[in-house]
């Protein structure tokens, strides 16, 4: 039993080695950087061989919010100069054909436009250096921008990237279980995020603030949604993470196993609860997005697959609680 117990010992100590070994590795370097940058001005050159008009291209998503691997692919907004350019749906979907055009002619590979979607976009690959970059492009995504910033603001609060590490690691456990994919019928890696930063925000000592309630107030419209959060107050003493990484993965895990999913709502945007009955929304799962109030990211999520999800939690939660057990029960043998 000892030598089993010391066995899943080691699986523990591996896990969290894993673990610092992937957010160490993994995390977007500098080259990589570089590398988006080329892919940038790569994608700047194509399109501006094909279309007439004054344009700007910004990248958004895990790239730019913290939360980036090198792994990650590479999201960017195209918009033109001018800003107020009609933003009829046919003019977004001949942008974005144009845009598969003009990347097609350059070469890029794996191109697809994918126009049915709320938010048209273009799928690209790219070759460089080390390995392949995808990505995509999509049209006057302003929100998204705003978002990202939001993400990052709070990604920078914790003290020894905690944040940043465990977004990082939730995003790959979700990868991992096959509940990280809004395109296959689970949650994008941008909910998860969501729920990592709920959760941090209604700790009993709180890791994180809930940042559209803080500072001087005032309304920043885009796209008919405020868009303000506070960006300037100074990082308050509480943001000292007690916890280990592992240790708030667990809770994570054990925070949405034992959720109430049935009457509550997942936000970021306010300390008080809010319920679905406030809302009107019915989904199984509702975690609102920030800035679209209207905006449920859990809405596509079927009963099968909430089950699913659910089951990941309560399974992921004990089995990496069992082996944190274990392995203290060995630490103590050991000591004895
Ligand atoms: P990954 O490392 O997996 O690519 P990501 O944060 O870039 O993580 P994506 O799914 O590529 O996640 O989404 C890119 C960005 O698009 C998000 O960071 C967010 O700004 C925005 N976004 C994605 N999904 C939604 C959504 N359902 N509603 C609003 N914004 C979204
Ligand atoms: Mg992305």
């Amino acid at each position: 039993d000892r030598i089993i117990c010391m066995l899943f010992g080691t699986c523990q100590t591996f896990l969290l080695e894993w673990l610092s070994f992937l957010v160490e590795n993994e995390k977007i370097s500098n080259a990589r950087h570089k590398e988006l940058h080329f892919v940038k001005t790569r994608l700047q050159d194509a399109i501006r061989k094909k279309l007439k008009n004054d344009f700007r291209l910004d990248a958004f998503g895990s790239s730019e919010n913290g939360f980036g691997s090198n792994k990650s692919d590479y999201d960017v907004f195209f918009r033109y100069g001018n800003d107020n350019y009609e933003r009829s749906s046919e003019m977004q979907i001949q942008t974005i054909i144009n845009i598969e055009q003009a990347l097609r002619a350059a070469r890029f590979s794996r191109v697809m436009s994918i126009t049915t979607a709320k938010v048209p976009i273009v799928k690209f690959a790219i070759r460089v250096e080390s390995g392949e970059i995808e990505g995509d492009i999509s049209y006057y995504n302003e929100l998204a921008l705003h978002n990202t910033q939001l993400l990052k603001r709070y990604c920078s609060w914790t003290k020894d990237e905690t944040l940043s590490k465990l977004g990082m690691f939730i995003k790959k456990w979700a990868k991992n279980c096959e509940i990280g994919d809004a395109s296959k019928g689970s949650l994008s890696s941008y909910a998860y995020i969501i729920l990592l930063i709920h959760f941090l925000q209604r700790l009993p000592d709180p890791l994180l603030p809930v940042l559209q309630e803080m500072g001087e107030k005032r309304t920043i419209q885009v796209d008919g949604w405020d868009v303000y959060f506070c960006d300037d107050e100074p990082m308050p003493s509480w943001s000292q993470c007690t916890l280990s990484v592992s240790e708030l993965f667990l809770q994570f895990l054990e925070y949405f196993a034992k959720f109430d999913w049935q009457n509550q709502v997942v936000q970021i945007r306010q300390t008080n609860k809010l319920t679905k009955i406030e809302k009107g929304w019915k989904k199984l799962m509702c975690i609102e997005d920030p800035f679209d109030l209207d905006h449920n990211l859990g809405s596509g999520i079927s009963p099968r697959m909430f089950a699913f999800i659910m089951k990941s939690f309560v399974t992921s939660r004990e089995v990496f609680f069992t082996l944190k057990e274990r392995e203290g029960f060995v630490r103590s043998n050991m000591a004895a």
